[in-house]
């Protein structure tokens, strides 16, 4: 049995408090914390693949720091996907605060799997560059 699928009712609510979440994750791992490393990945670590999430933190540190070129270059979904949120977060707002009314990005149930699509893809891409051809990320 399946469940209704996810709308616009459940992930925008759902995509501020991921947005709070993240943002809190960040104030706490910068000045609380004091930027300690994050730790490598296991699958590098182990086995020297690249793993989907390999190179996505350094994305996310590149783009805090407003390097969005060595963003892309660390992790390019890991960009897409902030992009296509703030989008979808700041046309949602607008749209609710205009009474619904204009231009609106609206979820779609195959976002999701659109996006691991990306990520596996950029995971494929990455390890045959490194095991082929001996490019690291
Ligand atoms: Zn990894």
């Amino acid at each position: 049995m399946r469940g209704r699928p996810m709308t616009d009712r459940e992930a925008y609510p759902a995509a501020w408090i991921t947005l709070a979440v993240l943002a809190g994750a960040f104030l706490l791992w910068r000045f609380v914390l004091g930027e300690p490393t994050v730790s490598r990945c296991w699958i590098w670590e182990h086995w020297h693949v690249y793993c989907p999430g390999c190179g996505g933190t350094r994305a996310l540190m590149a783009l805090a720091r407003g390097q969005l070129g060595q963003a892309l270059r660390y992790h390019p979904p890991v960009v897409v996907t902030l992009f296509l949120a703030a989008a979808y977060l700041l046309t949602q707002t607008v749209w609710r605060l205009r009474g619904k009314r204009g231009l609106v990005l609206h979820y779609h149930r195959r976002w999701p799997a659109l996006l691991v699509g990306l990520f596996l893809v950029n995971c494929l891409v990455r390890d045959v560059l490194w095991l082929g051809f001996g490019i690291p990320l």
